[in-house]
């Protein structure tokens, strides 16, 4: 069914601090939209310096920054008043640096989305809630793709293998778009659109993301990789087309379900010998697939979320993803990934993150 969008009604975008939000903001702005975005802290200059930025950048458009906390009922209301999209972004990305997945990842994914859709509930503006889901959500690792009877994952798939001991990561966005569409069900005045991105690289408006986006590319340039890689494919995608599609879903009048949105799968020796390429020797790429034992036994000496179940579940295991929907209904075209990994690698060695 066809749905028409106020496009002079406030848009929301919830977590704008973040890496994929930035652009999304910067997409909306400069055509020239009202956007509410939510920040946890208004006062830390690292979440709302860039942002104040990006509104400068796009005058055609206006910025106005609410405080609100995933973990909070109640705290999405004031920001959502008077908007007819609601793009909720906020959800953290991170797969090391913590004891407890339960509080870290999937508290604030699941209780986070429960919180700002029952919000949609009760603002009676709201239409169109995009939910920012991931692959996460459709697959859990590598190997699962034997385990269905298709070629490729397509938007019919579940995650069926995380869980909070394994991929806790993968659940949280499992666990969080199942809740959506739980509370979308129950309900028949707002619409949900889901975009599924894969691992999204590309330039950041933001130095200060704590992304898992940031440092997959960054520990190519770092030397943590160097001089073997795991022999391990992931499907990736660029910052600005994942962006352009949120505006899609939120735009469209016939936008609805789910959408994978990937642009082809690589390893990271590939990704590598791109950035290699480009700056040549100035940085320690790694230059060969390390054996897989090697990875299994010693990798989480180097990295603590590279766990032999990971390892054995994921390196030298093929991945593959349908992106066929979204391009059908959404209309979206990618960019060449070699200018989606040079154009964030320069943006990081900019911004200091990398240095040759
Ligand atoms: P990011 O830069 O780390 O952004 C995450 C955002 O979530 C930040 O703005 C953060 O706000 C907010 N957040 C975290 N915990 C919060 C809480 N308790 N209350 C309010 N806000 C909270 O990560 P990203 O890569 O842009 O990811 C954005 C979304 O895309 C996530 O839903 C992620 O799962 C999804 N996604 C990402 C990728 C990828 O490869 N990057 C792929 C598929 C899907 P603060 O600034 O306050 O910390």
């Amino acid at each position: 069914m066809e749905q028409t969008i106020d496009k002079t009604k406030p848009v929301l975008v919830t977590g704008a601090s973040g890496y994929i939000a930035n652009w999304i903001i910067l997409d909306l702005l400069q055509a020239g939209y009202t956007v509410h975005g939510t920040v946890r802290d208004p006062d830390n200059q690292r979440s709302v310096g860039p942002l104040h930025k990006l509104a400068a950048r796009a005058p055609q458009g206006r910025l106005q920054l609410f405080r609100a906390d995933l973990l909070e009922p109640g705290s999405f209301d004031a920001a959502m008043e008077g908007c007819e999209v609601v793009l909720h972004t906020a959800s953290p990305f991170v797969i090391r640096g913590f004891d407890d997945a339960e509080a870290a990842l999937i508290r604030p994914a699941v209780e986070g989305t429960r919180n700002v859709l029952e919000a949609a509930n009760r603002v009676a503006s709201v239409q169109r809630v995009v939910l920012t889901s991931s692959v996460a959500a459709i697959y859990g690792d590598n190997a699962d793709l034997q385990e269905i009877p298709r070629d490729c994952f397509t938007e019919e798939d579940w995650n069926f293998s995380s869980g909070v001991y394994h991929q806790p990561y993968s659940y949280s966005k499992l666990l969080a778009e199942k809740e959506a569409w739980k509370i979308h069900d129950a309900q028949s005045r707002w619409r949900l659109v889901c975009i599924n991105p894969s691992m999204v690289c590309g330039p950041a408006l933001t130095p200060f993301s704590q992304s898992t986006s940031i440092d997959t590319l960054r520990s190519l340039g770092t030397g943590k990789m160097w001089p073997g890689a795991p022999e391990l494919r992931m499907a990736w995608v660029d910052v600005r087309d994942v962006a352009q599609a949120h505006l899609e879903a939120a735009f469209r009048p016939d936008a609805n379900g789910r959408h994978i949105v990937s642009n082809g799968e690589l390893s990271f020796l590939q990704v590598a010998q791109i950035l290699k390429r480009h700056y040549g020797s100035g940085y320690r790429f790694p230059v060969f697939e390390l054996p897989k034992f090697v990875v299994k036994w010693f990798g989480w000496m180097l990295d603590s979320s590279v766990k032999p179940k990971f390892v054995e579940r994921n390196v030298g295991h093929a991945i593959c993803f349908d992106n066929s929907r979204g391009r059908k209904r959404l209309g979206l075209e990618y960019r060449p990934l070699e200018q989606t990994f040079v154009d964030h690698f320069q943006q990081m060695i900019d911004d200091g993150l990398i240095r040759a």
